[in-house]
């Protein structure tokens, strides 16, 4: 059969340096899809889609609420002209029923062992409306090693300098944080996977710059402990989300090629000053996550905030506007209190005010968030940040004499699919 599958185009950040990672959610799905089959991919920020393409499934992978407009278009157009379209990823398991109106499936859930049947179905000409699997993880220790080999990888580089790879090490968390979607898409239990299949995914990758995009590696002490024991030879540098706060697992992921994290900002504590300042201790930068919009947040606490993220050096600030996307407790109060003003998804891009804010109006919070990008990077640009990052690794690599890891896609592909 053959399949395309296709990653829809979202609007970035406006004040982010514009760079583009490998996609997780396609790579990880195609391993599920049988080898048999000629699955190709389009991810829609590098590459226009065929829409007159000869295939037999498209297959239209969401990750985020403000990219699911532009996957409906997509499917409507592909449907238009006859050809089955089924979608699946975090985006779709959000937004499920509107996502069926232009669908002629939709997978919700974890796909590893269940898509097979999904194309067997289809070849019988039976694919079901709808594959609900969200109640129902798959069982961690069937996630193969992703299949990178259908990205064009020369297309993600940042002036030309090699970007990371991806890869998860777990799914599901334990928490459940206000703002957050995962207890409702990957469960409230953390699922590690096991540790050797981490090691081997992670070795066929020719990439030495990883980004680890567990959704919070500080769930369990002694497992982060074994996962960065056992990266510790494999050297690569490694960004992730928050790691334990505690010295014998920093000094773990430091050993383990820690680069840099990210860190919510949540508060003006000495609890996050401290935990800032010991990555540092560590040699691991920081980049802090910070959300604007909280009830608690008014103008003069924006600057208060500000003045406490340049006292405290960070590396780099990613600032967003609190969002109430679907399934998440913020959405649920704030829907229920009326102060939601649009469900126009396009707008749930995290630089725009969806909702009525407890301390100031729609529009100074987004004054303010304008303010916050402008003013911590008033002396130094986040391209130029980010460059002192990418800099930073690259010496080491050099040092290492481990530069040689980045092949090219050549010679990438002539390792075909990884094992
Ligand atoms: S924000 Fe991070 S730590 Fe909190 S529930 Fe979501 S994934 Fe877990």
């Amino acid at each position: 059969m053959r399949i395309r599958l296709i990653y829809p185009k979202w609007p970035k950040l406006e004040h982010q340096t514009e760079f583009h990672l490998p996609p997780h959610g396609p790579v990880v799905f195609a391993a599920t899809v049988p080898e048999e089959h000629d699955l190709r991919f389009t991810d829609e920020h590098l590459e226009p889609i065929d829409f007159e393409e000869d295939v037999d499934l498209v297959c239209i992978s969401m990750m985020l609420t403000c990219q699911s407009p532009r996957g409906w278009e997509i499917g409507d157009r592909f449907r238009d002209r006859g050809v089955p379209v089924i979608f699946g990823g975090i985006g779709t398991m959000l937004h499920a029923d509107q996502t069926q109106e232009h669908a002629d499936s939709v997978f919700l859930g974890e796909a590893e062992g269940r898509f097979s049947q999904v194309l067997e179905d289809l070849q019988k000409g039976q694919m079901k409306a709808r594959y609900d699997y969200l109640d129902n993880p798959a069982p961690v220790e069937t996630v193969e090693t992703a299949r990178r080999d259908i990205l064009k990888r020369n297309l993600y580089n940042y002036r030309g300098v090699q970007m990371v790879d991806l890869v998860h090490a777990s799914r599901g968390c334990r928490f459940n944080c206000y703002p957050c979607c995962v207890r409702y898409l990957g469960g409230r239990k953390f699922r590690p996977r096991p540790i050797d299949e981490v090691v081997a995914e992670i070795e066929s990758i020719p990439n030495n710059r990883l980004f680890l995009v567990d959704n919070s590696l500080a769930q369990n002490k002694q497992w982060e402990l074994d996962l960065f024991k056992a990266l510790e030879p494999l050297q690569r540098s490694i960004i992730s989300h928050p790691i334990e706060d505690d010295d014998e697992v920093l000094e773990a992921a430091a050993k383990a090629g820690a680069w840099y994290i990210y860190q919510a900002v949540f508060d003006t504590s000495d609890y996050i000053r401290n935990r800032i300042q010991r990555y540092r201790d560590h040699g691991i930068a920081v980049e802090g996550t910070i959300l604007l919009g909280l009830d608690e947040h008014d103008e003069d606490y924006i600057k208060r905030l500000m003045d406490f993220l340049l006292e405290v050096k960070l590396d780099l600030a990613e600032f967003t506007i609190l969002t109430p996307f679907p399934h998440t407790r913020s959405f649920d109060d704030m829907d229920k209190q009326g102060r939601i003003t649009t469900k126009d998804w396009t707008k749930y891009t995290c630089g725009q005010t969806v909702f009525k804010p407890a301390k100031m109006s729609p529009e100074k919070l987004e004054e303010m968030y304008h303010w916050a990008w402008d003013t911590f990077y008033k002396e130094e640009s986040h391209a130029l940040r980010m460059g002192r990052l990418l800099k930073r690794v690259m010496r080491k690599e050099e040092k290492l004499g481990i530069k040689d890891r980045f092949k090219s896609v050549e010679t990438y592909q002539r390792f075909g699919r990884p094992a």
